[in-house]
């Protein structure tokens, strides 16, 4: 059966969709606020939702989150099948993805160490998007007008083993997996407020849908849902809005402060046979001036 819901209407789920309370959401000041707090907007009124329990609720469908899914179905799968007495099922783990699809919101190709995949899929190579083994890998330095080769590739530039891979087309195969062992994947719903029970997480409220730019209900408006969970992962990735919110109503930013660079990534076609498939270089130097930390890879 397909798990693959973009709306929570789902085979199966009426059982566990309850009709929450009202629900009195505290009011924000109304400058400066993101689309995720629009719906925060509507605080003056009362919005009832529908309520839906998870054991698990797992905030983003990128690498972190489907591993983490897929990881806990697999020890569900194998509980149940050697612990005698109480069984579990995965379809009380819920992952939710603000993307339209699996993979939407991965956009970066890169080089892919298959360690990590390799103990959570040990037959990963059969069916996963595997574009190209790396075949060579080199440092350069770039200086405006050329470049040099170093004469041996210091070991963290080293990239043997590892592959070349579209993120974007690796998350929607994991996608695949997690659906396949029976987890509730919801694209389209994006988490939009932590819900506490006085000081422990309780889940999360989705996005509403049909409000304006304004924060006002449009004609098709529809609350967001309330997930209840015992355990909810937040796996946003960087920046994630429910994490900003964690951190601070726990004052956990500066034990492990984020760091920030900028990126800019050029996709290139290149005449056939000009670069061997598989070949890796990470460079250094120009257009980054001596006293700036920065480089690149191609
Ligand atoms: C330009 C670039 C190049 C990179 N190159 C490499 C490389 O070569 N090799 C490598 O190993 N790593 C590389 N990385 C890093 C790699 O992309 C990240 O480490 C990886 O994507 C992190 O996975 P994640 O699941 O934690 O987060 P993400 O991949 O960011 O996934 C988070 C997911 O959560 C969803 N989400 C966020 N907030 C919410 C919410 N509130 N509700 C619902 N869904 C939500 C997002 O839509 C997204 O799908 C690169 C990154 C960039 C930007």
């Amino acid at each position: 059966m397909l798990r693959h819901y973009n709306g929570m209407t789902r085979p199966g789920a009426s059982d566990a969709v309850k009709r929450g309370p009202a629900l009195e959401l505290e009011a924000l000041a109304p400058t400066n606020l993101t689309n995720s707090q629009h719906l925060l907007r509507l605080s003056t009124m009362s919005v009832q939702r529908e309520q839906l329990e998870a054991d698990v609720l797992i905030v983003g469908a990128g690498p972190a989150g489907l591993a983490c899914a897929l990881h806990l179905a697999n020890l569900i799968k194998k509980h149940n099948e050697t612990a005698g007495g109480s069984q579990f099922s995965a379809e009380n783990i819920y992952v939710l993805e603000k993307g339209r699809e699996i993979g939407a919101h991965q956009l970066s190709g890169g080089i892919m160490n298959p360690k990590a995949l390799a103990e959570l899929v040990p037959d990963f190579a059969k069916t996963a998007p595997l574009d190209t083994p790396v075949t060579d890998d080199a440092a350069l330095f770039f200086t405006k007008g050329s470049s040099l080769r170093f004469p041996i590739t210091p070991p963290p530039f080293k990239n043997k083993g590892n592959y070349v891979v579209s993120l974007s087309r690796l998350a929607k195969w994991m996608g695949g997996l997690v659906e396949k062992a029976g987890v509730n994947l919801f694209t389209q719903f994006g988490g939009a407020q932590l819900l506490y029970e006085r000081d422990r997480i309780a889940g999360v409220i989705t996005e509403d849908k049909g409000v304006d730019k304004n924060g006002k209900p449009k004609a098709n408006y529809t609350p967001g849902y309330e997930l209840r969970a015992k355990v909810t992962v937040l796996a946003e990735g960087p920046r994630g809005s429910l994490t900003k919110q964690l951190v601070e109503k726990k004052k956990l930013d500066n034990i492990n402060p984020q760091i920030y660079s900028i990126g800019i990534k050029e996709l290139w076609d290149v005449q056939p046979g000009r670069i061997q498939a598989g070949y890796v270089a990470h460079t250094l130097g120009w257009p980054v001036p001596t006293d700036m930390y920065g480089g690149g890879w191609i």
